[in-house]
């Protein structure tokens, strides 16, 4: 994953020196410029933001009483190119609230976050700021401005037009209490989530009913017991807790008690209820789009999408049930033939199965055993293969930096060369699991990539610096760090992202580097997977950590094998939900029926397995809504599609072919969000992307 920070913005202002002990304020003596981590302290956030929106605002005072007719430069420029300094407390804030958190920084941002969305917010529904953008926009044509010019002035006008700047009177109301409706709405359907999710808990007493469970997952059961008081094993509805249950757990009437409660979630009268909400919450969209002047909800978030059209997801999601249906069926029926095995003829397998004997059906075929692929994954090694590939394709070299401040002492920083020699990035690196980091893995920037004037006249390149944060296992006293395969996975993923963020080369920021369109910006991350179950490149670093023998050729078939084990039920599982989420977000009338019911026609098509009445997707889909993701959803399978047609060239010209890698690197990874996702794309590839190569590495026919 990615991310981003909140505000939109930029470049040089003089600094204030009222406060000449807070580093914030004081040109980073470092090299690079790069954060002095070292110095930070928590009570140097809130003053600095204070600072950095104060001047702002004068920047945007200034913008605004400009005597001069509004001008590209005088106005979007100016726009993009303030903040400067509230940006770079603000980057190092979040960041940090995610990397390297601690209760006081936590007790800080309940008082910050609300600060910068409020400031944020004035600056879109700014009258007079909007009447300057607007002054500019409405004559684009005639002003010659260059591609990324031009695309920064949309994104900006859109900035402000999708926050309803261009309603009047009564709408402009409208539309003002309808968001604050939605926030409320999204909040407490979130809310309803968490306390279920938090309520939830199967205690169990007898070690019998353990049977099947790894070790991990039953000590994880004791020790949650232990925290609530209790004695035994406690099982919830939280992944780490519920995943190992409904994939080992012996006692099917548990499995199926467990799948109950999890997929019922937010259904029931307990006070946690999001049946309604969620009515509200898809009326309340649809109206918001309608009042900006869009047929339905998803029509407005499509605007800035590359699919560009809810007909464009039907047609890949429709495309997708077609190819993947008839091996899905296969895929249930071999795993229904092996519970009928163990169970007897007239087993029907249900919901609460399939994990469980899916998993058995995997070990079985494939016998991967990931304890002991592990020493084979030896990070140092790991890192020097994911290294050595972007050396391999782009000629970049890294050179670790250890005079570069960092935020805690697990952290790299190195500092990143291009292939004629020039400094092209610094790039953090942060593995391991610890207290303060919250989980998962992420790319993020410090600093991202834009071009400035020095002086007023020569460009200078401001090059950006790039976080890669992990969460791997962690080296013990006799062992390195050995990981498993999804972790070299991950590597490749996240470090696919911090390519895309090193390589930027626009002019303006908001248009660098990853700030692209949400189901465009997965295609970096995702395309280096693909490296994970190449031979030629396992070959380049997979080396057991004592030993120094190869990953032999046999395992690697079996990955290679394995990864495309019930792809085909995984595929429709992911279009299902694609589906119910455009089944939403096209209504153009609003909805008061049955919203379970509603549910199961949505995803009908792709349905595999039998549905169970009382369960409810749309009561916990927070990914849209509550989060980014409504009208949305289908980018995981859209950014596979691409990453497979693009990784289908290296396939064909060479795994290594740096031509096709230097194509890949000018014609997406530098340019950003600067031209739109489509046009970009063709330009690498020569023609727009197709399933074809997809359906070919999952071996559908
Ligand atoms: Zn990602």
């Amino acid at each position: 994953m990615i991310r981003k920070t909140l505000i939109i913005l930029t470049i040089f202002c003089s600094m204030n020196m009222l406060n000449a002990q807070n580093p914030f304020l004081e040109n980073y003596q470092t090299p690079h410029g790069t954060v002095p981590f070292n110095r930070i302290k928590t009570a140097h956030y809130k003053p600095a933001i204070l600072e950095g929106i104060s001047q702002q605002n004068k920047q945007i005072e200034a913008i605004i009483n400009n005597p001069n007719r509004p001008t590209f430069e005088n106005t979007i420029e100016a726009y993009e190119r303030s903040g400067e300094l509230l940006d770079r407390v603000s980057i190092v804030f979040d960041n940090l609230l995610s990397a390297e958190t601690n209760d006081d920084l936590q007790k800080l941002a309940q008082e910050i976050m609300p600060m910068l969305s409020e400031h944020s917010n004035n600056l879109t529904l700014n009258e007079k700021l909007f009447a300057r953008v607007k002054a500019v926009y409405v004559q684009k044509e005639g002003l010659n401005l260059n591609t990324e010019q031009k695309k920064l002035l949309e994104d900006i006008y859109d900035g402000f037009v999708s926050h309803g700047a261009n309603l009047e009177g009564e709408a402009k109301e409208a539309y003002r209490k309808l968001s604050q409706t939605l926030s409320k709405l999204t909040l407490d359907y979130e809310e309803n989530n968490l306390k279920e999710v938090n309520t939830y808990q199967l205690l169990l007493t007898s070690k019998a009913d353990l049977k099947g469970l790894p070790e991990t997952a039953i000590e994880a059961a004791q020790e949650t017991a232990k925290s609530k008081g209790a004695e035994g094993w406690m099982f919830t509805l939280d992944a780490p807790s519920y995943i190992p249950f409904i994939t080992y757990a012996d006692n099917r009437a548990l499995r199926e008690k467990l799948y109950l409660a999890y997929s019922s979630k937010c259904s029931h009268n307990n006070g946690c209820n999001n049946l309604d909400l969620v009515k509200q919450i898809v009326n309340t969209k649809m109206e918001i789009a309608q009042l900006l002047g869009y047929k339905d909800y998803a029509s407005y978030a499509l605007r800035n999408r590359m699919a560009q059209t809810s007909e464009a997801v039907y047609k890949l999601l429709n495309q997708l049930i077609e190819a993947y249906k008839p091996t899905a069926q296969r895929e249930y029926e071999e795993v229904q033939a092996l519970a009928r095995q163990e169970q007897g003829a007239n087993f029907r397998l249900m919901p609460w199965d399939w994990s469980y004997y899916s998993n058995k059906l995997k070990d079985q075929k494939y016998n991967i055993n990931t304890e002991l692929l592990r020493p084979y994954f030896e990070l140092s090694q790991v890192k020097k293969g994911v290294f050595g590939l972007a050396e391999k394709l782009y000629g970049i070299t890294f050179k670790k930096n250890s005079d570069i401040p960092v935020y805690h002492p697990e952290v790299d920083a190195y500092e990143v060369f291009d292939k004629d020699g020039t400094f092209l990035a610094v790039l953090y690196t942060d593995f391991h699991p610890r207290a303060g980091k919250r989980s998962g893995a992420w790319m993020t920037c410090y600093k991202e990539q834009w071009v400035e004037k020095e002086n007023g006249t020569k460009d200078i390149n401001s090059r950006p610096h790039v976080s890669i944060v992990m969460n791997f296992t962690k080296p013990t006293e006799n062992k390195p760090a050995l990981l498993t395969f999804d972790e070299v996975e991950t590597f490749l993923h996240e470090f696919g992202h911090s390519l895309h963020g090193m390589f930027a080369n626009s002019t303006y920021r908001s248009l660098s580097g990853t700030n692209v369109y949400r189901d465009f910006v997965e295609l970096p991350s995702q395309i280096m997977e693909n490296f994970a179950i190449e031979k030629e490149f396992l070959n380049t670093f997979a080396k057991h950590y004592q030993t120094g023998e190869n990953l032999p050729d046999e395992w690697i078939e079996r990955i290679v094998n394995a990864a495309n084990f019930n792809v085909a039920y995984a595929c429709l599982r992911q279009v299902s939900l694609g589906l119910l989420d455009m089944a939403w977000y096209t209504r153009t009338s609003s909805f008061d029926g049955d919203v379970q019911a509603y549910e199961k026609a949505a995803w009908k098509s792709a349905q595999i397995l039998p549905v169970v009445d009382g369960t409810s997707m749309s009561t916990q889909f927070s990914h849209i809504f509550a989060g980014g993701y409504a009208a949305g959803y289908y980018s995981y399978k859209w950014a596979e599609v691409l990453d497979a047609d693009a990784f289908a060239l290296f396939k064909e010209k060479g795994l290594f072919n740096a031509e096709v890698a230097g194509a890949f690197r000018r014609e997406i990874l530098s340019k950003g969000g600067t031209e739109h996702p489509m046009v970009l794309y063709k330009r690498f590839r020569g023609e727009e992307p197709s399933i074809r190569a997809l359906l070919k590495r999952n071996g559908i026919n």
